[in-house]
């Protein structure tokens, strides 16, 4: 892995970073701290969780327990998140007595339940799909087909249903009673894109390739970077995430995920303020990777370098497919033989189907990266064709 400054930790304003979270977002962090001379510190249940064991120190609680978030503070110069679960109204008590949190409670605020961050995003005049709270009452919110998401804790799908007729409808109506929901228009999209930006504190800003993404029942299997798109979508996602992140007072890296439509339009389907699984590409195809950004973001570091070292990249994730205790080695060693790729794995204990962990990303020669979405396809089919057989 290349780091764009190796003595940049002379520099760092901030050297111990609290991290809530200590999943492999919070991992995928550690290279990227020792390279800069920073400390992580993690908060996290579990100390089988895969960040325990990069990181200097770890605090073992619940991500939204207050009282180890204080004990995380008292352990470190600066608090950031690679987990959006938290007690905002807690956090907010900290804040009081002088925690600094980076990205900050006010950019959350409008971000963690998903009602009020399409209201946020409406309010700034960006393009969303259609949306409306929905309280499970009897009556068909809007006509089929249409989206049903819890407004908060939903990940990977968990908690996103699509929803086509009746049958459908009554079912999720029942199995989600009680819950505070958002029904959204479905959007036929022609594709999904993402971007990934970090703005620093100074209000410089640093924006990835625009990737593609392609979710399977609603869970990101594959990243193509970049993706391609006419230079006017690109230049419209970008104004875009700049609104967005200039408007958020945003510090550090966030994840933008967008549609696009048959007809070259761009909605903003959802914001997470952390690093994100679409821009994993970045730790072995750009010149800084988007953990490293995020750190220097946080700790006043001047932002990387963004761009591709290769002419473009696949990723693909790992998903798990049963309830094991494996580490999977041998398939491992056998992904590590696909020309070009590099295999992240997270260390998780117990696999759960669904569950994220690991990913593999190729990086595409000139020739391959001509016809990246023959070229992914082919990728994802020699991984998965490995991955997914017993
Ligand atoms: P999560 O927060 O769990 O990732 P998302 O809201 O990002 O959930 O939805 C997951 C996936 O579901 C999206 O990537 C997309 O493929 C699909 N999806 C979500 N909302 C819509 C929508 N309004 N129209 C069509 N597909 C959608």
């Amino acid at each position: 892995m290349k780091f764009t400054e190796t003595a940049a930790s002379s520099s760092a304003k901030f050297k111990r970073v609290g991290v809530v979270g200590g999943g492999q977002l919070a991992a995928m962090m550690g290279d990227a701290a020792r390279a800069l001379g920073i400390e992580l510190v993690v908060q996290t249940p579990d100390a089988t969780d895969p960040a325990v064991s990069v990181a200097a120190g770890a605090v073992l609680a619940a991500i939204d327990d207050i009282n180890a978030t204080a004990e995380l503070a008292a352990r470190s110069d600066v608090i950031t998140f690679e987990n959006e679960f938290v007690d905002l109204d807690g956090l907010r008590t900290l804040e009081r007595q002088g925690v600094l949190f980076q990205p900050s409670l006010s950019s959350l605020d409008p971000l963690l339940d998903k009602y009020v961050q399409r209201c946020y995003l409406k309010g700034l005049g960006l393009p969303t799909p259609g949306f409306w709270a929905w309280d499970c009452s009897a009556d068909l919110p809007i006509d089929f087909p249409f989206v049903v998401k819890v407004r908060r804790h939903g990940y990977d799908g968990q908690g996103t249903f699509i929803v086509n007729d009746r049958e459908s409808f009554e079912s999720i109506r029942a199995k989600l009673k009680g819950q505070s929901l958002l029904v959204e228009k479905f959007v036929p999209f022609d594709r999904e894109l993402a971007v990934i930006a970090a703005r620093s504190a100074n209000g410089e800003m640093a924006i990835y390739p625009i990737v593609e993404t392609q979710q399977e029942n609603q869970v990101c299997r594959l990243v193509i970077a970049p993706a391609q798109i006419s230079l006017d979508v690109k230049s419209e996602a970008e104004a875009i995430v700049r609104t967005l992140l200039n408007s958020l007072e945003a510090v550090g890296v966030f994840g933008i995920e967008l549609f696009l439509t048959s007809d070259n339009k761009l909605l903003v389907n959802e914001i997470a303020p952390r690093t994100h699984n679409s821009g994993h590409f970045t730790i072995d195809a750009c010149e800084t990777s988007q953990f490293e950004q995020h750190l220097r973001a946080v700790c006043q570091l001047p932002l990387g370098n963004c761009d591709l070292n290769s002419a473009g990249a696949v990723m693909v994730n790992l998903l798990g497919y049963e309830s094991a205790e494996s580490d999977y080695l041998e398939k491992r060693q056998q992904l590590a033989q696909i020309s070009g790729a590099f295999v992240h794995w997270y260390g998780k204990k117990v696999s759960r189907p669904g569950r994220k962990l690991g990913h593999v990303t190729v990086l595409l020669d000139r020739e391959l990266a001509q016809n990246a979405g023959k070229s992914a396809s082919a990728i994802a089919q020699t991984v998965e064709s490995i991955w997914y057989t017993s």
